[in-house]
């Protein structure tokens, strides 16, 4: 599902955000990423939808061979991976089926077949009853799930997500991770960058460590390993 192979990262400043990565993960894993402030993290999940391209190495997404993109080329393996991140990031103006409606849009669904399907996401993730609202009328954690349902409306063949709990309390953030941990099983491949020790070690599942660019641990059935 996802290879790197020599994969280096030095920005313009000079700042070494990745050295030599080399990574394989697999259809259907579960992957959290974790790792120091600075680390490296951000970097490594931009890369994997070309926000940031390195100096050196292959990425191959779903065998797609990513740095090789041209720029016309990049929405299409965006439209294909389902991004979700801390601040969520959903338009203001528009309502909870709206907001999760427009990603099936973007990729010109036919209506009846869009509607189905927003309306079975939303159903996943807890907010059907609250199709009508606009985000600011929602929590934190119910703006999330919204992300979560936009992000995997279109079926994505990978799901990213960058601090997706950052802003939530302990309890919201489970109910976050009891959805994400639905979609794993229904067989998308997630890989998610936390600095959520509790979560990381209930989860069990696989753990990569990065620091000042390196990974320094790759454990099967991980736990966070630093200071919470
Ligand atoms: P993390 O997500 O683990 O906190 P980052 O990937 O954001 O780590 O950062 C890794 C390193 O790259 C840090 O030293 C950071 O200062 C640097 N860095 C990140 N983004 C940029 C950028 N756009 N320009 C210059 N340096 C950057």
């Amino acid at each position: 599902m996802l290879l790197m192979t020599g994969i280096s990262k030095k920005y313009k400043n000079g700042s070494v955000a990745l050295k030599n990565i080399d990574l394989h993960i697999c259809p259907g894993e579960f992957v959290f990423l974790v790792g120091p402030s600075g680390a490296g993290k951000s970097t490594f999940i931009k890369m994997l939808f070309k926000e940031v391209v390195p100096n050196c190495g292959k990425i191959f997404v779903d065998g797609v061979d990513v740095l090789a993109l041209s720029d016309k080329e990049v929405p299409f393996l965006r439209r294909q991976l389902g991004i979700i991140f801390q601040d969520y990031r959903l338009l203001p103006d528009r309502t909870v089926y709206e907001n999760v409606a427009f990603a099936m849009q973007v990729i010109e669904s036919p209506p009846v077949k869009t509607r189905k399907r927003v309306l079975t996401v939303l159903e996943l993730v807890g907010l059907k009853n609250r199709a009508n609202a606009y985000p600011t009328e929602l929590s934190g954690g119910e703006q999330q799930r919204i992300a979560i349902a936009r992000a995997i409306v279109n079926d994505p063949i990978l799901v990213i997500a960058d601090e997706p709990t950052g802003n939530l309390d302990p309890e919201t953030s489970r109910d976050i991770m009891r959805i994400f941990t639905s979609i794993n099983e229904s067989g998308t491949t997630i890989v998610m960058a936390t600095h959520d020790k509790d979560i990381v070690d209930a989860m069990g599942k696989r753990v990569i460590a990065i620091e000042k660019g390196e990974i320094v641990r790759d454990d099967a059935k991980g736990v966070y390993g630093y200071e919470s």
